[in-house]
């Protein structure tokens, strides 16, 4: 493929979905001189997939696997480049603590990233937490580690950041478009819209939680979880992150709880990693809120974080798209290898998609990446199409 070929009706590559990981594959293409366009059904960033809600948790020991690690390395360079390009702070570095008994799933899961990858973290006890945090409570017999080189990103400014450096590259984006269907031969792909069919040589797929509907042929066992974010009053400074309160991840007895400093006034942020009620088919419209599921996060704050109150400032619904394991798939379909899938993030993808973007533009033009992605290939899930 010639990035510099002459313009035609058939352009390079398709991207379909245009959340964190589509915005970011548009710009990764695009910056390389390919003819791409970009299709949504909505128009991004919008509150109805995986990518809304103010902000995003972006760390590098990576407590889920080591194997993470370099892709994180990569997405905070690139971070750092588009936050330049756009001239707007999109990663704000507040630090994360993160709390729960030294050998549970989360602070085992850091030093070990840590260990294996010379990261630095600060390990403390929770009394010496609590002096530092006055405002945080828990277990004597947990832990905290501080890993200063993480914080968050503003969601849907990361999405409109690519998006808005995409367009000035050329990109074609296509809003409030949906794909119906899509195929693929050794001649290329074509995708039939509700308005018209594309044909390009490559196709990217990064449907988040409408992953399942776009890969229909494909025996994937995705779960579309529907998740909760809140925000409380702060009548204390103490959580402010002007007063330098980090963002915090608790694994807890009743499961993992995490949240975000109070920034320009908003409020804490608060969510509940666990859990989540199954949507067979993620509806197009609005989410729901879930008593049940605001209940455990307020208990959480009685027990954890007892000097925020409980007035509920604000509430937003998301979904999470969740894998059997719990790792991504990113990966070139085996019987149609035009086809780059992204998908499964299972509610930790965000601070990835800078990176995923630019894997997804490897795997479409090289058909490998530069990075080591074994670890989520497809092939784990598809069985007699290994
Ligand atoms: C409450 C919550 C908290 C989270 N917290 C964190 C965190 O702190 N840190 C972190 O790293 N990650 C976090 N995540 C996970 C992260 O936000 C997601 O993994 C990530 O945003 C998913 O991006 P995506 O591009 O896969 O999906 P999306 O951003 O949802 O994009 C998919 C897009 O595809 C479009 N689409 C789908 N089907 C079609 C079609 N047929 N035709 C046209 N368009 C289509 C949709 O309209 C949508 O715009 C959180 C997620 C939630 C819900």
């Amino acid at each position: 493929m010639n990035p510099n070929s002459a313009t035609s009706q058939r352009c390079d590559v398709l991207i379909v979905g245009l959340g964190g990981v589509g915005s970011a594959a548009c710009y990764a293409l695009a910056k390389q001189g390919y003819r791409v366009v970009g299709i949504d059904q909505f128009d991004p960033p919008h509150r109805m997939g995986s990518s809304h809600g103010d902000t995003r948790i972006i760390r590098k020991s990576y407590f889920e696997h080591p194997n993470y690690v370099p892709l994180l390395i990569r997405a905070y360079e690139l971070w750092k480049t588009l936050e330049f390009e756009v001239d707007k702070q999109l990663y704000f570095p507040t630090g994360l603590l993160e709390i729960g008994p030294p050998d549970g799933v989360v602070l085992s899961g850091v030093a070990r990233s840590a260990a294996e990858h010379s990261l630095p973290i600060e390990t403390m006890s929770m009394q010496k937490a609590i002096e530092r945090y006055p405002g945080i409570a828990g277990s004597d017999a947990w832990q905290a580690i501080l890993e200063k080189d993480a914080g968050y990103l503003l969601v849907e400014e990361c999405v409109a950041a690519h998006l808005q450096q995409a367009r000035k590259l050329g990109v074609q984006i296509r809003v409030n478009e949906r794909m119906l269907r899509w195929h693929a031969d050794k001649h290329g792909v074509e995708i039939q819209t509700q308005r018209e069919t594309l044909q390009a040589d490559k196709l990217i797929l990064c449907a988040g939680p409408w992953a399942s509907q776009a890969l229909s042929s494909y025996p994937i066992p995705l779960k579309v979880l529907r998740k909760h974010l809140y925000w409380y009053e702060c009548p204390s400074a103490c959580y402010s992150q002007d007063q330098g309160f980090p963002c915090f991840f608790y694994e807890t007895p009743s499961g993992y709880y995490y949240g975000f400093p109070d920034h320009s006034r908003q409020g804490l942020k608060v969510a509940r990693h666990s859990g989540g009620q199954i949507v067979s088919d993620p509806p197009i419209g609005q989410h729901t809120p879930d008593p049940q599921d605001r209940r455990l996060v307020e208990e959480f704050l009685a027990s954890y974080l007892p000097e925020v109150s409980l007035q509920l400032r604000n509430w937003s619904g998301c979904y999470y798209t969740m894998t059997p394991d719990e790792h991504f798939i990113l990966d070139r379909l085996p019987d149609a290898p035009n086809v780059v899938v992204v998908a499964g993030l299972s509610g930790h993808g965000f601070k990835f998609t800078s990176v995923l973007g630019q894997i997804a533009s490897e795997l479409a033009i090289e058909g490998h990446s530069k990075l080591d992605i074994d670890f989520l290939s497809i092939r784990r899930f598809l069985g007699s199409l290994r």
